[in-house]
């Protein structure tokens, strides 16, 4: 009943915002719009909300599906917002993330806006062709075993949450241990299990009963992430995230963020701050819309979640070149990654239902479900040396992969693919929370490889933090920024 009513409105405030009846009450509508135009507008735009708000979930999932195939709907610019509660930069999986939550949370009492340089799927490229999108339990510190254990409950209520499937494909995870590193893996995993993570070790004779593909010489154990640990799609995800966001108010606006404007603050004391220079806070976000055109943006909060960009944005605000904690750098690096889809003819190659596995040495590989091919790659850095994907491909990959799996003869690469992500170079760990100088300036940067996994507790993490001023679900204090001034690392020993 409802839905009607909001539907019939709509059509009838559609047929009055002509652009002829418009026009004639208004001299220069692009500057100046006439009061009418605006009152007009924005009740449009109200009754779109309630409509989109009431919509069937399966219309939300086509949008997506066309968004995905045709990447063709860009950030809406239309509603360009010259104030708001909280400013989001980087449209990515954490920023849409943070984005989702804290409207899901506060509804009308936020006005949330994300600026994001790019095209809705991240970074301007399509997920769907990059082997991305892996999920497991498989770490040391239980921060990011509880952020995965969440992100695995998200992924498989995607459709309540989001209103798309996600497609979550829980075919496991399978971590390989020399004799050197077994120790290692045997207490992970036992921390694993405490923090309700179901692992399981399995000696080198029950993975040869398990996997008769699998050359187990070297290995003297390994540890199978069980019901939790797969793959998802992260197209799916990061534009779920971003579209459920949008229908409950969240603007997005394409820009690039250029710059800050600061308030001087004398009577806030800071470690740094002088009489000469006192305090200074973060104000308004400069951007630079697609035209050419530079715009401001005053805020209260500011969430920092531009991936591999980071330092550079954190430098446009001071950070690692100003006095006093400012000195401290946002340690985040762009980390090259190559990954190949192959194929091959051998019979006894892994069939459906074989986990991601991956070895000491970071080398993983899967079956790239009903397709018959499989994807393989590096987790670890690797160096390229000058060296074309082809040569990588024959010799990094191609040796590792014979030596773990005792079937495979040939391999011919069908699709190879060199990509970046966003890598702590401190401890190879997410950094969230407060600057410790800026009050009003969130981090959430840095999951270094793990970021499309993690950003459903992560963006549920700043929510918390902006919201009920502390981290409620899952304690992420550890991993803030203020490690990085008491020195204080929080390694990750996740194999890959
Ligand atoms: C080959 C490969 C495989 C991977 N596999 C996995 C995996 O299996 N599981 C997993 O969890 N993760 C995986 N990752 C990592 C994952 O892709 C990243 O960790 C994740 O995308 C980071 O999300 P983010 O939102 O922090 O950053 P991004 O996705 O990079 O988003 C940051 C956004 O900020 C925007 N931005 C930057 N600067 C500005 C500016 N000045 N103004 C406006 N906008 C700006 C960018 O355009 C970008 O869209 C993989 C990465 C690669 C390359």
């Amino acid at each position: 009943m409802i839905k009607s009513t909001a539907i019939s409105y709509t059509l009838k405030m559609n047929k009055l915002y002509r652009p002829g009846f418009i026009r004639c009450f208004s001299d220069d509508n692009t500057n100046h719009p006439h009061p009418i135009k605006r009152t007009l507008k924005l009740l449009r735009n109200d009754m779109k909300k309630v409509k989109q708000f009431f919509t069937p979930t399966s219309e939300n999932n086509i949008d997506i599906k066309r968004e995905k195939d045709h990447d063709s709907t860009p950030l809406d610019s239309s509603e360009f917002q010259t104030h708001c509660d909280v400013l989001i930069i980087g449209g990515g999986s954490i920023g849409s993330s943070a984005a989702y939550w804290l409207k899901k949370k506060a509804r009308q009492g936020l006005n949330i806006v994300v600026i994001e340089r790019n095209s809705p799927i991240s970074n301007g490229r399509a997920f769907s062709t990059m082997p991305v999108g892996g999920l497991r339990q498989q770490f040391f510190l239980p921060e990011n075993i509880e952020m995965s254990l969440y992100g695995a409950e998200f992924m498989r209520n995607s459709k309540d949450e989001l209103g798309v499937d996600i497609n979550f494909d829980p075919q496991g995870f399978l971590t390989l241990a020399s004799e050197e590193n077994a120790e290692l893996l045997n207490k992970m995993s036992k921390l694993q299990n405490e923090f309700g993570a179901r692992t399981e070790i399995l000696t080198a004779e029950r993975l040869k009963l398990k996997y008769p593909w699998l050359n187990v010489e070297d290995v003297a154990i390994g540890c199978q992430g069980l019901e939790k640990h797969g793959w998802f799609d992260a197209d799916m995800l990061v534009l779920g995230l971003r579209n459920k966001a949008k229908e409950y108010g969240v603007h997005f606006i394409k820009s690039e963020l250029v710059g800050f404007e600061f308030q001087n603050q004398p009577d806030v004391i800071m470690e740094g701050a002088t009489t000469e220079t006192p305090y200074s806070a973060l104000d308004k976000a400069v951007v630079e819309m697609s035209d050419g055109e530079t715009r401001t943006i005053k805020f209260a909060i500011c969430v920092l979640a531009t991936g591999s960009n980071s330092e550079q944005i954190a430098r446009m605000a001071n950070i690692g070149t100003g006095p006093g904690i400012l000195q401290v750098p946002l340690p985040i690096a762009r980390r090259e990654n190559f990954s190949y889809t192959f194929k091959s003819d051998d019979i006894n190659m892994p069939g459906l239902g074989t986990p991601c596995v991956a070895d000491w040495n970071g080398m993983y590989f899967r079956r790239d479900g009903l397709t018959g091919n499989y994807i393989a790659g590096f987790g670890t850095n690797m160096k390229s040396n000058n060296e074309s994907k082809e040569r990588i491909f024959e010799n990094t990959i191609l040796p590792n992969l014979i030596r773990r799996l005792n079937v495979l003869q040939n391999a011919t690469v069908t699709e190879s693919l060199e990509a970046s992500y966003e890598y702590n170079v401190y401890d190879e760990n997410g950094i969230i929370g407060t600057h410790p100088y800026y009050n009003n300036l969130y981090i959430a940067t840095g999951f270094s490889g793990l970021g499309l996994q993690q950003s459903p507790a992560v963006g549920r993490a700043i929510s918390e933090i902006i919201i009920d001023g502390q981290f409620r679900t899952i304690d992420l204090t550890r991993i803030g920024f203020d490690r990085l001034i008491v020195d204080r690392p929080m390694y990750e020993y996740s194999f890959m």
